[in-house]
Parts: structure tokens; sequence; C-alpha cells
């Protein structure tokens, strides 16, 4: 997965949240990405400063990044379990895992700086 194209999207969802609420700037950005998500954080975050540097309205926005476990279950018997993929059940020893969360990533929360009213 491309990280740089995912803040831009990113940016934009956030972009939509700012004018709807008339904010200036962004303050803080809170994302959660699961380990199976296929990002590189170290590349979503300097994508993250590559934004900020360009973008007056994420200048002084703070990113956090929550990251979320893999959890998987069991197709034969049911159990889940966190860890990677291809793994076989803890309890089976069957290989037949599903994914049930961890390759999500989504936009948790924001904090926004709404304008000044007298300016
Ligand atoms: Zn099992």
């Amino acid at each position: 997965m491309h990280e740089a194209s995912l803040v831009a999207a990113m940016a934009e969802e956030i972009r939509r949240l700012a004018v709807a609420e008339g904010a200036q700037k962004v303050t803080r950005i809170l994302v959660r990405i699961g380990e199976a998500a296929g990002v590189e954080l170290e590349a979503f975050d300097f994508a993250f400063l590559a934004l900020k540097a360009q973008d007056p309205l994420f200048s002084e926005a703070h990113l956090e990044i929550e990251t979320r476990p893999v959890v998987l279950e069991c197709f034969f018997c049911g159990h889940r379990q966190e860890g990677e993929l291809g793994r076989p059940c803890d309890q089976c020893g069957q290989i037949g895992l599903q994914l049930i969360s961890g390759d999500e990533i989504y936009l948790a929360s924001i904090d926004l700086i709404t304008g000044d009213k007298n300016v």
C-alpha cells in the first residue's frame, strides 16, 4: 500500500470535517491502523510530515497512530486469537484462520481550532 496516498486521502477527509466546522487548524489527529493493514508506519509518518510542511491546515497538527492487533478466528473450531496470519489455530492446530480485524485504517478522532470570530 502506498502511504503517501493514504495520508492524502486522510487529509481530504479531515479537510472536509474542518471546513464543515469552520476550523482553521487541525491540532491533533488520531489514526487507528491494524497490524495487517500493510501500512509502513514510518512511511506514513514521513508522508504526514510532508503534508504538514505543505498545508497550513496541518501545520500544527500532531499525529498519533494507534496500532490495532490482528484478530483471527479459526474456521474449524471458532477459537479466536491474536497474532500473525498464516499461523495454525492455538486450540485445534488447523490452518484456516480468518481475519476478523486488524486490516483497518481509520480516522479515530481529530481536534480542531475554530476561527477567531474577531478576525
Ligand atoms: Zn481451531
